[in-house]
């Protein structure tokens, strides 16, 4: 959710609680640090550009910067805050101390107005000041007189910088500029300013608004502020997660765990009405992408780091919910429906028409994924990556392979997405809801089994030599694996090995938890040991498998 900077009436709290020296400032400490040693040691430099997101403090920073060099008792690393010159700066009236919006004034004839003025002594102050926000705004002939200047600039001119986008800055300004980069804030560090500026104003808010704000800005604290003013603004007597979902458009954490619950269970009806219900709170299909990353990357963070990963706390009830839905998504999955969230965005920006659809098409997609990486695992292995097998399955003579998809997003097909989003499911726009193979993970049970009988297999490499030792330790096991290995693959400490179908005696020894982690423990064992199994060929000709083809970009090879 953002707010839009040109409100002047949700910017109330950001002014009124603005820092007014430095160690006022939040979590620019490496920032704050360097300035102060320059500001005492008197080498503080006359160009410097404030890199940053917005709504963290630049400007704030250029300001105190301001306040220490021309404080009547300075310059000094903590302004007095009384003197005129002080307050001017403040209400941002100083005479000289200019402060120049770069996103309005940034044609050649201002740049050469500040060029000119910069050359005459300031009127009272021991600096002339040039604040200058939004600096990448300005044209490239701007730019080029604001280089003469910054080449030889007078001794008592300074300017100040402030850009979201330091890329668009010429270089040949930027390596005239000591650079300072500003960080998003931290949520706890939001949240307890938020804290502080509601006992100040003296008004009881829930932890759990506070934080859901302080999630919710992304690092910005100017947006949280706004936040809390609209909030408290509107809000009854005690402002609840409601209130925030109903004027911030801030979705209750718990949407999120119903939504992805529903991906879990493909349960497009909870989803399109998740969709729908998100909108009507008045949120875009942008807040709704940007809110679910952050709901999805804490379930990831909770998948891989254990349940303590998690920054700040949520309720008990809800962080039960979230142990068990890491737990039931899983590494994959989690990365996958990420990654179809990044690249949604970036399609919504060349589309923003078509939002909606592409927003309700890529989630009914997603709650698809776990039987697309069941698949794509069974058949990237079942493929051999490198790994020379040659196999003709009885019941097709079309030989394909496919590539493991990565589930980092790849350059996709224009999708066919619904044109009216109907309540009733329309899963994908390419599969045909044909019956998905039941797959489940490893054991696998094949809906036809092949027959290994024609499988000739090609041993080289490190797998062979992994196979010849486990001969002479493991011979049981070793028999089982060579009578039907289709292929075999190292990768990192991983062992990957596909079997054509096992009988259920063969497949008891394989799956053997107590000999796999034996397997795992031999000295020269990579590590990990992982069966799985040839389904055949009928599963390539599957719908799903194009539409996974699709979403991850694969490309099916005909060798
Ligand atoms: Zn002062």
């Amino acid at each position: 959710m953002t707010v839009s900077e040109q409100t002047p009436t949700y910017r109330v709290f950001a002014r009124k609680y603005r820092p007014r020296t430095f160690s006022e400032v939040i979590g620019q400490e490496h920032i704050v640090h360097a300035l102060s040693r320059a500001i005492e040691r008197q080498r503080i430099g006359q160009a410097y550009l404030l890199i940053g997101p917005r709504g963290v403090g630049k400007t704030t920073t250029a300001r105190i910067i301001a306040k220490s060099m021309n404080c009547e008792k300075g310059p000094t690393v903590t302004p007095c805050l009384e003197c005129a010159i002080c307050r001017e700066i403040e209400r941002g009236t100083d005479i000289d101390v200019i402060e120049i919006d770069g996103a309005s004034h940034n044609g050649v004839d201002d740049v050469r107005g500040i060029r000119d003025a910069v050359q005459t002594q300031p009127m009272r102050d021991r600096r002339k000041i040039y604040i200058i926000d939004e600096v990448q705004r300005l044209s490239g002939q701007a730019f080029d007189a604001l280089l003469k200047t910054l080449e030889e600039p007078p001794e008592h001119a300074m300017f100040l910088f402030a850009t979201t986008d330091p890329h668009k800055i010429p270089d040949t300004i930027v390596s005239r500029c000591q650079l300072f980069e500003f960080r998003r804030l931290r949520e706890v560090d939001i949240q307890s300013k938020l804290a502080f500026v509601c006992q100040a104003e003296g008004m009881a808010v829930d932890a759990e608004v506070l934080q859901a704000i302080s999630r919710g800005c992304r690092g910005g604290m100017r947006d949280a502020e706004s936040m809390l003013d609209q909030v408290l603004a509107t809000a009854g007597e005690k402002v609840t997660l409601d209130d925030l979902e109903s004027v911030a458009g801030l979705a209750r954490p718990e949407r999120w765990l119903t939504l992805f619950a529903a991906l879990v269970a493909d349960d497009p009806a909870t989803i399109l009405r998740e969709v729908a219900a998100f909108l009507e709170r008045g949120g875009t299909e942008r807040d709704f992408v940007e809110q679910a990353v952050d709901a999805l990357r804490d379930l990831l963070h909770v998948a891989l780091l254990g349940e303590d990963a998690l920054g700040v706390e949520p309720a008990p009830a809800r962080r039960a919910r979230m142990v068990e839905l890491a737990r039931q998504m899983g590494r994959d999955n989690l990365e996958g429906v990420l990654g179809m969230m990044f690249h949604l965005e970036s399609r919504m920006q060349r589309s923003p028409l078509g939002a909606r659809a592409l927003l309700e098409w890529t989630l009914l997609r997603a709650a698809r994924i776990g039987q697309f990486f069941e698949l794509a695992q069974l058949l990237g292995e079942s493929q051999g990556n490198g790994f020379a097998v040659s196999k003709q399955a009885s019941n097709s003579t079309q030989p394909s392979a496919a590539p493991a998809p990565a589930p980092a997003p790849a350059p996709t097909p224009t999708p066919a997405p619904t044109p009216t989003p109907t309540p009733a499911p329309a899963p994908t726009s390419t599969a045909t809801p044909t019956p998905v193979p039941a797959l489940t993970p490893a054991p696998v049970q094949p809906a036809i089994p092949s027959t290994p009988a024609v499988a000739k297999v090609k041993t080289l490499g490190t797998v062979e030599a992994l196979l010849q030792r486990l001969e002479k330790e493991r011979p049981t096991l070793a028999s089982v694996v060579r009578r039907n290995f289709v292929s075999g693959t190292i990768r990192g400490s991983e062992v990957l090995i596909t079997l054509f179908p096992l009988e259920a005696r063969d497949r008891s020894l394989v799956e053997d938890p107590m000999e796999l982690k034996a397997l795992a423990r031999l000295t020269w064992s990579p590590g990990a040991w992982r069966f799985t199994y040839d389904l055949g060929t009928e599963v390539e000709q599957d719908p799903v498998v194009d539409s996974l083809l699709e979403s991850f970009g694969g490309q099916e090879e005909t060798p």
